[in-house]
């Protein structure tokens, strides 16, 4: 089907993962191929750390295919809502830091207008398949772009990002369900967790 630059096992992987074929996640695949040639093998433990600015589709590639996840704490989301990612290998004290240029996401004014139908569900059954189809069409175009033309990389001098640290758990008087310490509000000297803390104080900031 496509590409020179994918191959064909990593995209099926990647769109299971994330759940559907999109530009994004197509992207989020090349920034990851040139993590894994440039700084080594998928991070197993806390060796490779990711700052991601943004929440996106592509972001899922990069949990998938770096080992940069969520749940080990070595991916870092700042939400500063920019196609910017810094990758840290924390053993050679490489880093890189990777942006996408916008035009390489630009789409036709007809792709722009089917995209906002199907948002909003106003988009027939017609209009549906070929937003799908040029859809499709953008994401293989990004599997397939040269890479000067999709991102900027730079090297980086690496910052210092803390490593994931375990915490002792306190419960919580009112559900009595254990609670990671620095999560803990205090109420009267008396443990709370957040959702418990709230409803009882009406605060939600
Ligand atoms: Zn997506
Ligand atoms: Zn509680």
């Amino acid at each position: 089907m496509n590409s020179n630059n994918v191959e064909e096992s990593v995209l099926e992987n990647a769109i299971r993962f994330h759940g559907h074929k999109c530009p994004g996640l197509a992207a989020g695949i090349r920034v990851s191929k040139v993590v894994l040639r440039e700084l080594g093998k998928p991070a197993r433990d806390e060796e490779m750390v990711a700052i991601v600015e943004n929440s996106s589709c592509g972001v899922d590639a990069i949990q998938l295919l770096t080992g940069c996840t969520f749940g080990k704490g070595n991916l870092v989301f700042r939400d500063f809502g920019k196609s910017v990612y810094t990758f840290i290998n924390r053993e050679t004290n490489k880093a890189l830091r990777i942006s996408l240029e916008k035009d390489a996401f630009d789409t036709d004014e007809e792709h722009r207008n089917l995209f906002a139908k199907v948002r909003d569900k106003t988009a027939t059954e017609a209009q549906r398949e070929l937003f799908t189809q040029k859809h499709m069409k953008k994401s293989d175009e990004i599997l397939n772009m040269p890479e000067e033309k999709l991102m900027t990389i730079e090297q980086v001098e690496p910052e210092p990002v803390q490593k994931a640290r375990i915490h002792e758990s306190l419960d919580c008087v009112v559900c009595n369900e254990p609670v990671m310490e620095t999560r803990v509000k205090l109420l009267n000297g008396d443990v709370h967790c957040i959702p418990c803390f709230e409803e009882l104080t009406g605060n939600n900031s």
